[in-house]
């Protein structure tokens, strides 16, 4: 193979750790005799010395003397192996203690020769073999420390490479950025593409990412669709943002593979050393990481101390929510949808609550993404799909005025192949008829996934099932591209609402965005409302229908039905809002 004739040619790098000039000079005498292909040796006299450069080059092998001015016997060797795990050490020494042999040759030494009892020849059966070794070794270990598919390093190369690097900046005074990198929703073009273009993807992202970067760094593939970057020779921690632009820029572009587009972005989180521990970074990239696809993917963020409590937290949460559904702990509290014309509740958000013995009670804002990630929220969104149906079923068993229940589904439960079937048999299920169902999705559900998903939604309303829109002008989708999709009920954005009354641009945009819901036909919902003036300026826009903390909070299954059968009518009166005090 052509690169093992390249690695042939190479001359043997020797490093000679010796500090006796008249031994060093024998050896380089002995060496001279030995017929091999031409070699470069490298002499130094101190251990550090010898470290140091172990940690800069690759030497195919040492010749370690274990007596030197800064360390002695053993220990001399348990370090330099420990600097150099994959370079082969042949120990020339004068202690001639079986003892010491044994336990440097059970260690790893490649011979053991004792000084002036070994001769030319036995040096040079040593670094024969240790060439024969080498080029066994450079085969294997381009399989042991390259990724397969993409031919970058892989882990084990990576925490080596990284090592050696962190002892360099310490020696030189300068800086370290490890940065994670994990691509977005790939899963999704894996799906949708299959698994041959989605290799041939990653392969690109490699080439790309390796472009970002110098010679001296290094990109590594992590497992799956996460890689990790080492920057070396920082002067400034700020500099890594740079390349992490950079990074989200060039897997910003298009993807072509074969007749394939393929559109990719990026999260990254980014740790630097020695602003963090050694051993730390990549973990602290990796939180990061996290953090910065919590806050909306294709961007960065740099690791602080503060998300080292979020990640505790999180692990916390995440380790109770494994049990959350098996102990009963979740509940659906039903927020009033209330129609502005005739004051009445209409129908209800179900909205899930957890409260957890140990920890209390933790926000769905807290926990869903967490069920997300595990892919909890599959079973979790079962659950409450079935139990707001068979609740919804049950009132109107119990003659209540027909209500409509508004349930929340996320990404991947949406993204499930037979979702339309789980929602079919929940409805069968509890006998609810499935006009009385709406599936809330949001708007950054259907502009990632658009292909998968506006199928799901076409099946859910052909079975009569409504759909609407939960934060409608948040998203960056194109208008034409949204408005194609089945939705019957866009549901504006509480923050276009927010100062209503006090704020002209926000005014401006609410009565745009609702003559436009209008105009579409669409029926539209106006979430999060509070104030008495935020209600005053819906009702002069026609608006249909109001949720918010100003008509009700959410409430538990019993205090709802009593506010509907009680006749409890918005606006807001004090028997709601006692009623009100029971819910959270
Ligand atoms: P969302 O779908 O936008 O739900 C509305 C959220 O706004 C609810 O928060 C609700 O309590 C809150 N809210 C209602 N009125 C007001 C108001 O006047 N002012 C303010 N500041 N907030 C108001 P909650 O219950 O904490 O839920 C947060 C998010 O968690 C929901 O946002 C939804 O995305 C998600 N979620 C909740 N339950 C489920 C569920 O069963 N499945 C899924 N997949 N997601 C859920
Ligand atoms: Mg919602």
């Amino acid at each position: 193979m052509a690169m093992d004739i390249a690695v042939s040619l190479r001359p043997m790098e020797i490093l000679l750790v010796e500090d006796d000039p008249d031994d060093a000079f024998l050896v380089q005498e002995m060496l001279t005799e030995v017929e091999t292909s031409s070699f470069q040796l490298t002499h130094v006299g101190r251990l550090r010395d010898a470290l140091e450069k172990l940690d800069d080059d690759n030497f195919d092998v040492v010749l370690l003397d274990l007596t030197l001015p800064d360390s002695n016997g053993l220990e001399t060797f348990t370090q330099a192996r420990a600097a150099a795990s994959t370079t082969a050490i042949v120990v020339m020494t004068g202690i001639e203690d079986e003892d010491v042999a044994h336990q440097a040759l059970r260690q790893g030494a490649q011979d053991y020769l004792i000084k002036g009892k070994s001769d030319g020849s036995v040096l040079g059966r040593a670094i024969r073999f240790a060439i024969d070794r080498r080029q066994a070794d450079d085969h294997r270990s381009r399989n042991a420390h390259y990724d397969e598919l993409t031919r970058v390093p892989n882990r084990v190369l990576f925490h080596d490479r990284l090592r050696r690097a962190t002892a360099r900046a310490e020696r030189r005074n300068s800086m370290v950025g490890v940065l994670a990198i994990d691509l977005d929703y790939f899963k999704d073009v894996n799906d949708t593409l299959g698994y041959e273009i989605g290799n041939q993807l990653l392969k690109v992202v490699a080439k790309r990412l390796k472009k970002c970067l110098r010679e001296v760094d290094t990109v590594a593939r992590w497992g799956g669709d996460e890689f990790a970057i080492i920057v070396e020779d920082l002067s400034r921690a700020e500099d890594t943002a740079l390349i992490a632009q950079k990074i989200l820029d060039v897997i910003d572009q298009p993807f072509r593979i074969e007749q394939h587009e393929a559109l990719l972005t990026a999260s990254i989180g980014i740790a630097v050393y020695p602003d963090n521990a050694a051993a730390e970074l990549l973990n602290d990239a990796g939180t990061a990481m996290y953090l910065a696809k919590e806050n909306g993917r294709n961007g960065y963020q740099f690791f602080t101390p503060e998300m080292q409590n979020k990640a505790a937290r999180r692990a916390t949460v995440e380790s109770y929510l494994y049990r959350a559904l098996k102990c009963d702990e979740f509940e659906l509290h039903y927020q009033p949808l209330i129609e502005l014309q005739s004051e009445r509740i209409v129908g209800v958000e179900a909205l899930l609550r957890w409260q957890q013995s140990e920890i209390g009670s933790v926000s769905p804002s807290e926990f869903i993404p967490l069920a997300e990630k595990t892919g909890l929220i599959i079973p979790i969104g079962e659950w409450v799909l079935r139990s707001a149906c068979a609740q919804c079923q049950a009132w109107h068993k119990a003659g209540l005025p027909p209500l409509k229940i508004a349930v929340n589904v996320s990404t991947r439960q949406i993204r499930q192949r037979n979702f339309a079937e789980v929602v079919s048999d929940a409805l069968s299920d509890s006998g609810l008829d499935p006009g009385y169902l709406e599936i809330e999705i949001t708007e950054s559900m259907i502009m990632e996934h658009t292909g998968a998903v506006s199928k799901t939604l076409e099946t859910l309303r052909s079975m009569g099932v409504k759909i609407s829109l939960n934060d409608f002008g948040t998203g960056h989708s194109s208008l034409r591209h949204l408005l194609q999709l089945p939705i019957d009920t866009l549901k504006i954005d509480q923050s276009f609402l927010h100062d209503v009354d006090t704020n002209p641009t926000n005014a401006a945009l609410s009565t745009a965005i609702i003559s436009l819901c209008h105009a579409l036909g669409k029926k539209a919902v106006a979430g999060g409302i509070e104030t008495q003036e935020q209600l005053d300026f819906l009702r002069k826009q026609d608006l249909e229908v109001v949720q918010g903390f100003f008509s009700s909070r959410p409430l538990p299954a019993s205090t709802l039905e009593r506010c509907v059968r009680e006749g409890v009518v918005f606006p807001y009166s004090d028997k709601a809002s006692s009623l009100n005090q029971h819910a959270k």
